[in-house]
């Protein structure tokens, strides 16, 4: 049997893959993929904050589940808050009762931070937000860096396709899901509606040769037992915004069945349902100021770029 993995085997993995002081990190993790590491989760974040040093920023999703709505009464009892469970493993939720973290308030999509940047990149996520919007100002405005610990088979993304699909303006017609939410601002609890495409998983790894192509792998190796890898958010958000630009289908898996790739305004073989409900949801949701500014930024940033998830 292997003996358990430390603090200081962790430390010296991440500094061999790369992890500098002053990093900005955007962490996919599985946990289960490294092997067994004495104090789990905690260690590993332990291990990274040191690394990163108290100059650097840890950011991990802290995702919670939705419902369909209208919520059922007994949906209804469930209200997102601070402290709510994210069903993004381990690690996410060692990190949203870490000492000093910092939770966005998105009620669904909400990224978990600790360290120099934290409060900053936290604090602008609220409900009116898009939903990956933290991962935008990492890829564009601080040239941060996605650590991926696990294989990508096991752990999907690079942090940066969804941010692409939202900059792009890509319309997924998805049914109607919700949360009841905790306001902080208000101190009321409000209902929350989804409001954002959401993509295939599986499709995503299409973009992974790309990746390697065009430079934004900047390093592999190992943690612990598991494949991990850096990339540059910035690259492979330039190489997503180039790629779906050209073709917006890219991120489609291939299987006729799957209903995600089908759900999409421009999907070749659309669900029966889906021009029913682009109708009913372009009436009930109207997009937000901030969407619609975001919408804006993509026409400049894929100018930019094509000229570039
Ligand atoms: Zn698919």
């Amino acid at each position: 049997m292997l003996p358990p993995i430390s603090r200081a085997d962790l430390m010296r993995d991440l500094r061999v893959l790369g992890i500098r002081k002053g990093d900005i990190l955007n962490l996919k993790v599985s946990m289960a993929s490294i092997g067994y590491v004495a104090g789990g989760p905690r260690t590993l974040i332990g291990a990274l904050l040191e690394t990163v040093s108290t100059e650097g920023t840890l950011v991990a999703e802290s995702f919670v589940r939705v419902y369909p709505l209208p919520l059922s009464e007994e949906n209804s009892r469930h209200i997102s808050d601070r402290y709510t469970p994210s069903y993004a493993g381990s690690l996410a939720n060692a990190m949203i009762h870490y000492p000093g973290s910092c939770r966005s308030a998105h009620p669904v999509q909400s990224f978990t931070a600790i360290g120099k940047l934290a409060q900053t990149l936290t604090s602008n996520h609220t409900p009116d937000s898009y939903a990956y919007d933290v991962l935008r100002v990492m890829a564009q405005e601080l040239d941060a860096r996605n650590l991926k610990i696990g294989t990508d088979a096991k752990v999907t993304g690079v942090g940066t396709t969804h941010v692409a699909i939202g900059l792009l303006g890509l319309h997924q017609n998805r049914p109607a899901l919700g949360t009841n939410y905790y306001d902080y601002a208000t101190g009321e609890v409000k209902t929350f509606r989804l409001n954002w495409s959401g993509g295939c998983a599986k499709g995503f790894s299409n973009f992974i040769p790309l990746y390697y192509s065009y430079g934004a792998v900047l390093s592999e190796g190992k943690v612990g037992q598991a494949d991990s890898k850096i990339t540059s958010m910035k690259k492979t958000l330039e190489i997503e915004l180039e790629t779906l630009t050209r073709d917006k289908t890219f991120f489609f898996c291939g299987n006729p069945k799957c209903t995600s790739c089908r759900s999409w305004d421009f999907s070749p073989d659309p669900l029966p349902s889906s021009k029913a409900e682009t109708k009913q949801e372009s009436a009930q949701t109207p997009r937000s100021g901030l969407l619609k500014r975001v919408a804006r930024g993509t026409k400049l940033l894929a100018r930019e770029v094509i000229t570039g998830v």
